[in-house]
């Protein structure tokens, strides 16, 4: 004999899921665990195979002073993409927010994480599919609008080879790079849809290594959400109920730059 369902009851119960999956993450500050979500910057820190320069860190001081006391002072030098950094909407979007103008709400926000590093094993050139999202969302609910979506590749325990990061150490060309990233339709369901605040990753960039029109920086980018990339850590993060701290640099004009990212974990 078949049990059947009253209507009514089955849409209290999608109202709640609805519901649960919508409303943002409460978090208890006090109990939360910080994650560091950030690589340290120095000498071997990747920057994109094309870049002038790397990271530098010039001692201006270090030593006993004739008054008594020690004192240390360095400058440092970067590129703004390199490292865990931000890549603000002007990066690709000619009237974008540049680092200094992106509202906080968009760095200070829930995190999802959608893990695709047993795909990216085998086949260092996959993308985050349409279907990869849904499988996600069949568990949790809708990606909730406002969060900062995390993509976990597992491409940070490669950090810092060049070559195995990358998926190609020849200096100056691009064209040989294999690393795993989003998807042109799934960045354009995360953004135009979902209307995510952000897209992060533990690769080298919101686009796959392969990529040559850099489709979800567009994308992304033209819909003034920034992208975060070159994370950190991204295993100790659940798929649901962390949130995400991700203060750049507030270089004036920027179109990115250094950044120190945590998760708040419950
Ligand atoms: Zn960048």
């Amino acid at each position: 004999m078949k049990t059947r369902i009253p209507a009514a009851v089955v849409a209290v119960a999608l109202l709640v899921v609805l519901v649960a999956a919508t409303k943002p993450a409460r978090l208890d500050l006090a109990k939360a665990r910080v994650v560091d979500l950030t690589h340290p910057f120095d000498e071997k820190t990747i920057y994109w195979p094309n870049s002038p320069s790397s990271f530098k860190l010039t001692k201006l001081a270090d030593g006993a002073t004739e008054g008594g006391y020690y004192y240390r002072m360095n400058s440092f030098c970067a590129p703004e993409h390199g490292g865990t950094h931000l890549d603000a909407p002007s990066h690709f979007a000619k009237d974008g927010w540049a680092a200094d103008q992106i509202p906080l709400s968009k760095l200070v926000a829930p995190a999802v994480l959608l893990d695709i590093s047993k795909q990216s094993a085998a086949d260092p050139d996959y993308r985050l599919s349409v279907e990869d999202v849904r499988a996600w969302e069949n568990r949790h609910g809708p990606i909730p609008a406002g969060s900062v979506v995390l993509l976990r590749t597992g491409w940070s325990s490669r950090w810092p080879d060049r070559k195995r990061y990358l998926g190609d150490d020849t200096t100056g060309a691009t064209d040989k790079l294999h690393f795993p990233s989003f998807g042109k339709e799934s960045a354009s369901l995360l953004v135009r849809e979902r209307k995510v605040a952000g897209l992060g990753l533990d690769a080298a960039s919101i686009d796959y290594g392969q990529s040559r029109d850099f489709i979800v920086h567009q994308i992304a980018n033209g819909a003034n959400v920034p992208g975060l990339e070159n994370l950190a850590n991204l295993d100790p993060v659940p798929e649901t109920g962390a949130w995400i701290v991700a203060l750049p640099m507030k270089i004036a004009g920027g179109s990115g730059g250094p950044l120190r990212a945590i998760a708040l974990v419950p």
